[in-house]
């Protein structure tokens, strides 16, 4: 039977229906998987092309060679250099397209991925990105910064070679200013933090847990908005993701690659956007939020009825998908 869940966090609504779907199992797209090459010449990121004339922001190097570097995103839709001054004219407000905008080059190797790449440079990888967030919180005039990841067209990606991205905005936009005042609402209430109650429950409960390692929870959400959602919650409460400890970081790197590994094997040829969810800059000391990571693979489109009401129809209930990525290593 259909049911409606609520997130306790975002009071978002959603539908599991999962009579819609006639078996859990799913291809991104059914289309041949293209093997990629370990190195490619009209790759800007590749070594030895384009985007190494570009100076680095940040770079990890090893005997003389690039193991990865951050570069100003060279097509960015923000630029950094401008004064983010509003301006209202009537009724209409503007701000200049003040930002930052970064690409991490994870890799130098073009046919890697976070699920197949060392740990060791998934490690890499989550450091560059605390750097950078370290870094732009100093600047002045911008108010959030979101890390995020795009693997697939599906989930909006140009380029195959592995890479993330970072941007900061002078701008919260209003549906995670809700979240968080929801999030505060919840903490004035109880006392508690919604996130640090969402994890005891999810263990107690322990029926869409994926994974728990010594400092991270990985799960499927109980109002999960499409099929495969996956969160990743670190178990020590901190509002923002600049707070990650080495130790934390040294967790995270297997834990967030074995949850991709869990998600390749669960859904043939997965695309998915991930994006690192942390208060921002100036509540980040905030006891009622709390940084994670959200897993969102790209299998269903949101139609007319998901767009034109904000409630999503999710096909896989996340107990069912949460055994299923149980069973995949
Ligand atoms: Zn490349
Ligand atoms: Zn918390």
């Amino acid at each position: 039977m259909p049911e409606f869940r609520q997130n306790l966090a975002t009071k978002e609504w959603v539908i599991i229906a999962p009579e819609r779907a006639k078996r859990p199992s799913y291809s991104s797209r059914k289309k041949k998987k293209i093997i990629l090459p370990e190195y490619e010449k009209c790759c800007p990121f590749c070594p030895g092309n384009s985007s190494e004339k570009d100076p680095a922001v940040f770079a990890v190097s090893e005997a003389g060679r690039w193991l990865l570097r951050v570069v100003p995103n060279k097509y960015a839709a923000l630029l950094p250099e401008i004064s983010p001054i509003r301006k209202r004219i009537a009724n209409f407000l503007k701000v200049e397209g003040f930002g930052v905008a970064e690409v991490v080059i994870e890799t130098r190797e073009h046919n890697l991925t976070i699920a197949t790449m060392d740990v060791s440079g998934v490690r890499r990888v989550i450091l560059s990105y605390k750097e950078r967030y370290e870094e732009l919180m100093k600047k002045e005039g911008l108010d959030l910064i979101t890390v995020f990841r795009n693997y697939g067209p599906l989930a909006g990606t140009s380029l195959a070679h592995p890479h993330s991205q970072i941007i900061a905005t002078p701008i919260v936009p209003l549906w995670f200013r809700n979240q968080i005042e929801e999030a505060r609402r919840y903490c004035d209430d109880t006392g508690r933090c919604v996130y640090c109650d969402i994890i005891e429950n999810e263990l107690k409960f322990n029926e869409r847990i994926v994974m728990e390692t010594e400092h991270f929870v990985v799960f499927e959400p109980y109002a999960s908005k499409s099929p495969y959602e996956t969160w990743i919650l670190p178990k020590l409460h901190n509002s923002s993701f600049r707070y990650i400890s080495d130790r934390e970081i040294s967790d995270l790197a297997p834990t967030l690659q074995n949850a991709l590994i869990r998600l390749h094997n669960a859904v043939d040829n997965l695309n998915y956007n991930y994006f690192i969810r942390s208060a921002p800059i100036g509540d980040d000391t905030v006891e009622h939020y709390h940084w994670h990571i959200q897993i969102q693979p790209r299998i269903t489109t949101p139609a007319g009825f998901e767009l034109g009401s904000g409630i999503y129809i999710n096909t896989t209930p996340p107990e069912e998908a949460a055994r299923i990525l149980r069973g995949q290593m």
